[in-house]
């Protein structure tokens, strides 16, 4: 008998928890030879998700929760499951329904007969998503491509099954600054991507909006890719030669044709342009600095306030 842990962050999830075990269980039921157990994150929720999740857990002895202190983000919640799984297969889902438990079935199937380590998903359109955040996202991706070594596959969710190493080896990785969608692709293994199309959200609303998914974005490149950093010499080179270039130009006009060059706006525009250029490429160096500052302090990655998981 294999052991499926269904790890699920939640962040003000009071309504969709219900519903969200009852349609999971129905799916699990259906899968054979294996058993199960919910991790439930609590991620510092404002409602009454705790209460829900207690009152599950008293129902079902196959659920485990662990409530956070404060919400600490989507990636220490995952980092929080992931840690205190105990099954032979681990799947992350959300707890809003996007990620269909229909697809569970398939995934075990494709792990044991195809020998696969891991099977994510991926959506294949950006249905009932805002234009612009698709626009941006895809920008993102295409981006990342460029200047990333690790591959960050485009649409790819958070919802995956992986196997009892695959998971080990992404717990071993506490780096505190979290882009698991690159941390999942950069221990490697063996993965195989279902596709499906959008769902929206059974109940509740997003905790995304573009903001914090733009911070997120800029997370994910500091944290795989060191490129923009070269981009500060190159873009420095650019300007040093661009400089020169006019320098003759103006020196050669006016030992031609004597006139003298007017002066201010040309100034005021080279000197906005370079200070605009000197604060970004020093934004970029800050943003490494401050990472690199974050992650010597080797802060916890969650503080659990009530849970009834025992100690490993
Ligand atoms: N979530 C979380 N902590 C947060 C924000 C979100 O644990 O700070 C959880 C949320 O409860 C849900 C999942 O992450 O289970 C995905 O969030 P959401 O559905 O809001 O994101 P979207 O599907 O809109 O990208
Ligand atoms: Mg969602």
């Amino acid at each position: 008998m294999k052991k499926i842990s269904v790890v699920v962050p939640c962040y003000n999830e009071q309504e969709a928890l219900p519903i969200f075990y009852v349609e999971t269980t129905k799916e699990l039921e259906k899968i054979p030879n294996v058993t199960w157990e919910f991790v439930l994150v609590d991620d510092g929720s404002k409602d009454n998700t705790l209460q829900v999740m207690q009152s599950l857990a008293q129902k079902d002895e196959r659920v485990k929760y662990l409530s956070f202190s404060r919400n600490f983000g989507k990636e220490s919640a995952m980092y929080a499951g992931l840690e205190n799984a105990c099954g032979d297969y681990i799947v992350l889902m959300d707890a809003d329904l996007q990620d269909p438990p229909s697809l569970l079935g398939r995934m075990v199937k494709e792990i044991e007969e195809n020998d696969y380590d891991c099977v994510g998903t991926r959506r294949v359109t950006r249905k009932g998503e805002p234009p612009i955040r698709s626009f941006f996202a895809r920008m993102f991706y295409k981006l990342m491509a460029k200047i990333s070594k690790t591959e960050i596959v485009d649409g790819a969710r958070d919802f995956r099954m992986m196997r009892r190493e695959m998971v080990d080896a992404v717990v071993k990785m506490c780096e505190y600054n979290r882009f698991s969608k690159g941390i999942l692709s950069w221990v490697g293994f063996k993965t195989l991507w279902l596709e499906y199309e959008n769902i929206e959200r059974v109940a509740g609303t997003t905790k995304w909006n573009f903001w914090k998914l733009f911070v997120y974005s800029i997370d994910g490149i500091v944290a795989f890719s060191t490129a923009p950093l070269v981009i500060s010499s190159l873009l420095g080179i650019g300007i040093c030669f661009v400089a020169f270039c006019l320098m003759l130009f103006y020196a050669g006009k006016a030992l031609i044709f004597g006139d003298p060059v007017s002066g201010f706006p040309t100034l005021i525009s080279v000197i906005l342009m370079l200070g605009g250029l000197q604060l970004l490429c020093l934004g970029i160096v800050g943003q490494y600095l401050s990472k690199t500052y974050l992650e010597t302090k080797h802060r916890p990655i969650y503080i659990t306030r009530k849970t009834n998981i025992e100690k490993k």
